[in-house]
């Protein structure tokens, strides 16, 4: 329910700035809002070229990069050399990256607000945390380097 009215509003604010809302473009939107989680361009582009077949991928490059542009949606690198998105109407979150096995855990936003005080303190630095990803290893993949047993 919150999803839905957020993304709703991307494409009313959209109109609001004059932007042609095609079929396309809604396509996109309807893609984004449906995936529960980071949506990659080459997914969004599968769901849309199901419907219609001769969208070309650069418009759905075109239309994340507006996207962007108009902070409607965000980015972020989870380390598998692609990007993904997500509409801006899920909120801020971080994540915890596991380099080993992908795995990939949310986070609230809060939980790097102590980090965001120590940058303005001591590097008088304010930091737009909004969409992090950090990496590392998860526990699982700690215990397997360690040996599988008790060690470490
Ligand atoms: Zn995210
Ligand atoms: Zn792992």
């Amino acid at each position: 329910m919150h999803d839905m009215r957020e993304t709703g509003s991307i494409s009313d604010r959209l109109s609001e700035k004059g932007y042609r809302l095609t079929p396309q473009r809604l396509m996109i939107l309807s893609a984004m809002e449906s995936s529960h989680d980071h949506i990659s361009a080459e997914e969004i582009y599968a769901q849309v070229a199901a419907k219609y077949p001769n969208v070309n991928i650069s418009t759905v490059y075109r239309t994340l990069e507006l996207l962007k542009k108009l902070g409607m949606v965000y980015e972020i690198d989870l380390g598998e050399g692609r990007i993904r998105y997500h509409a801006e109407g899920s909120g801020h979150h971080h994540h915890l990256v596991c380099q080993d096995c992908g795995d990939v855990v949310d986070i609230d936003e809060s939980a790097l607000s102590s980090l965001k005080d120590i940058l303005l303190r001591d590097y008088n630095f304010r930091a737009e945390l909004r969409h992090v990803a950090i990496f590392g290893f998860c526990e699982k993949c700690r215990k397997k380097q360690s040996g599988g047993g008790g060690k470490k």
